[in-house]
């Protein structure tokens, strides 16, 4: 909903706090707020605290009534001004006469207070009691968007899987599918409304058709409640739902399960499930975009004299890599292919070792020995 009715609606008249009529243009409205909001601007008004919050309040006006599709609903909201209490209806100008004036449904209340009144929100977990009868819930409503967290291993998270999850949400009563009324059992025509869900009420000029009270607007009574839901339709219960992760997910991601969310109420759809994916580390493998990633210590010897390198790939096969004599440490080589579903980076890293055998001692100091070059000299120090 684009322009959501704000409770402040009920209470403030933005045409008399602009000084136009409810009938003005809206050049004429903007010409008066601009009008205004000269007048009043803070920098005009140094420590003005009243000219400061007029100020405020002009523009707040300006925000709903300057603006065509929210004028619209605003004039919407204050026209049904009586249900709420707002103020007395339209002291007629003689009245149409005849077949009670314009009627104006629920339904559209409904439209138009349901951003206001308990509409979406969050659903995670049950929602605490449902206002049974009181709570004059009419047209079908859909159900809540829930969230759910699955951990992966790095695998699966890099390669896709199918898997189950377990989430404790409401859900369709498993005993009555939804019907709120014990198996066996029918829900009777409600005897106040005659099924029609609505109760008309007269208001001098105006009637307005509001849901009817014991029904709850849903025009039939459920006799035998269903023992499992208590006549509601829903219940908290764990649920499986499958969940088809595609490969190369990473944390953080969210999976949208259209229509596995909270159930829709009186045949309103259902909300989704957003699957958020925690991936776990791997302890060899990290990724880097669509590739796999794996650090592969080698020995000076080989860097220096080149070698032929075993890497481990994330499926299992070891792949061997040909390392070229005098290759550097930190360069990588691309396996492609090798990464799942992209290529997999290896890194060399040359490793110095943190202890030396006698032999080894003797054999890098012969090898001090044979280089006489620094490799610094270019550092000219
Ligand atoms: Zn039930
Ligand atoms: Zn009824």
């Amino acid at each position: 909903m684009a322009a959501e009715p704000q409770k402040e609606w009920f209470e403030k008249n933005y045409y008399k706090t602009l000084g136009v009529n409810e009938k003005a243009s809206a050049k004429d409205i903007t010409k008066a707020y601009r009008k205004l909001a000269r007048e009043l601007h803070p920098d005009k008004n140094p420590g003005d605290t009243a000219a400061e919050s007029r100020f405020k309040e002009v523009s707040a006006a300006y925000d709903v009534i300057g603006d065509e599709e929210k004028r619209t609903r605003y004039d919407e909201v204050r026209r049904l001004g009586p249900m709420t209490g707002g103020r007395g209806g339209p002291g007629g100008p003689g009245g149409p006469g005849g077949a009670g004036g314009f009627n104006v449904g629920f339904d559209d209340i409904g439209d138009l207070l349901g951003g206001l009144f308990n509409r979406g929100g969050g659903g995670r977990g049950g929602r605490g009691g449902r206002g049974g009868p009181q709570q004059q819930q009419t047209r079908a409503q859909e159900g809540a968007d829930l969230e759910a967290d699955l951990t992966l291993d790095f695998d699966d998270a890099v390669n896709g899987l199918e898997t189950t999850i377990t989430l404790t949400s409401e859900a369709t009563c498993h005993t009555c599918s939804g019907s709120g009324s014990n198996p066996g059992s029918k829900p009777e025509t409600c005897k106040v409304c005659k099924g029609k869900g609505v109760q008309d009420e007269d208001q001098g000029l105006f009637s307005f058709s509001r849901p009817c009270t014991s029904c709850s607007g849903r025009g039939s009574v459920i006799t035998d409640p269903c023992t499992t839901c208590r006549g509601i339709g829903v219940e908290v219960r764990p649920r499986d739902v499958k969940v088809r992760i595609p490969a190369g997910v990473k944390t953080g991601q969210k999976i949208r399960l259209k229509g596995r969310g909270g159930p829709g109420r009186l045949g309103g759809p259902p909300g989704d499930l957003f699957v958020r994916v925690n991936v776990a580390d791997h302890p060899l493998f990290a990724r880097s975009g669509a590739d796999l990633t794996i650090d592969v210590p080698i020995t000076f010897a080989e860097a220096a004299l080149g070698a032929n390198v075993k890497v481990p790939t994330l499926d299992g096969e070891p792949v061997t890599i040909r390392i070229p004599a005098g290759t550097a440490t930190g360069k990588t080589f691309r396996l492609r292919g090798k990464g799942g579903s992209g290529d997999l980076l290896a890194t060399v890293v040359v490793t110095v070792p943190d202890e030396l055998s006698d032999e080894q001692r003797q054999a890098i100091e012969a090898l001090a020995e044979a280089t006489p070059d620094s490799p610094r000299a270019h550092l000219g120090v």
